[in-house]
């Protein structure tokens, strides 16, 4: 009898490009696809860190390379996305403002839109125009939230702009489907980075995280590199227009 063949996790061949590669998330992605084969091309805006995390992982043997990007930048991801189209983005870059819904000043709001939202928009066109033009397919993964899913204590821009990239996602994924390119979001639950690290000096904020996730501890960076690597790849080769939460059970009530 002839056996059904799991997907293979492997991405050899594949080319990927990761934002927000110098630290947190995006770093964990970044390590996740070259340590499954792939040729990772780092993004950050800073070279300073960027040049440090890709000499770590060259070091260890992997294949990645550094680009400076800013992905509020139009222009930028156009040209990160102009040569030989990328199999694999992930768009780790975010940014977080939080404050109480009345003292949101109107330039935080559009910092945090802007690279969380626009920012996300934009690339994501760029990178799927690539890909067309190429006439290949290839896997779109954005870094959005649980707080795409719920709200949050002072975090009415930050939720917005998660809510915001779910339905993008999901209205990219129609558009996009038949050319073979799927897109999709990673919703986690907080995890410890340089993002939350003024959240985790929060007493009170702290209560209320363990309090809300089920599994009674926070998340760390490779708690998200399986799902990075799951939604890279053939394993997920059926999915295209969904948020995989990965939060620990903290939307599951
Ligand atoms: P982080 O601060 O370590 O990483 C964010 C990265 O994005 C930084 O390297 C930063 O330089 C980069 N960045 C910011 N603006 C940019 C721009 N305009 N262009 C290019 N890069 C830019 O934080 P992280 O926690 O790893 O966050 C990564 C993503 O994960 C963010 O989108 C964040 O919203 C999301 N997220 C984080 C948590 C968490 O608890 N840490 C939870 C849910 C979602």
């Amino acid at each position: 009898m002839d056996l059904p063949r799991t997907p293979s996790f492997r991405l050899d061949g594949k080319r990927a490009l990761v934002t927000g590669a110098s630290s947190g998330i995006g770093l964990g992605a970044a390590v996740a696809l070259a340590e499954a084969g792939a040729h990772v091309v780092c993004a950050a805006r800073g070279m300073d860190r960027l040049t440090d995390a890709v000499a770590g992982m060259t070091g260890a043997g992997l294949r990645a390379e550094a680009l400076p990007l800013d992905v509020a930048d139009v222009e930028e991801c156009r040209a990160a996305c102009a040569g030989a189209p990328f199999d694999v983005v992930v768009n780790a870059a975010g940014l977080a403002r939080h404050s109480p819904a009345l003292e949101t000043r109107p330039e935080d709001y559009d910092a945090v839109m802007g690279v969380n939202l626009r920012g996300a928009y934009f690339l994501s066109t760029e990178a799927a125009r690539a890909m067309r033009a190429a006439g290949q397919g290839g896997s779109i993964i954005h870094i959005s939230s649980q707080m795409a899913h719920v709200g949050g204590i002072d975090r009415a821009v930050y939720a917005a702009s998660k809510h915001g990239l779910d339905g993008m996602v999901k209205s990219m994924a129609i558009e996009w489907g038949r050319a073979g390119i799927r897109i999709n979001a990673i919703c986690p639950t907080f995890i410890r980075t340089p993002l939350t690290e003024q959240t985790f000096d929060n007493p009170d904020r702290v209560k209320w995280i363990e309090d809300k996730i089920k599994l009674g501890r926070v998340g760390e960076v490779e708690d998200i590199m399986g799902a990075v690597v799951y939604l890279a790849g053939a394993a997920s080769a059926m999915v295209t227009g969904t948020s995989l939460l990965v939060d620990g059970g903290w939307t599951a009530g």
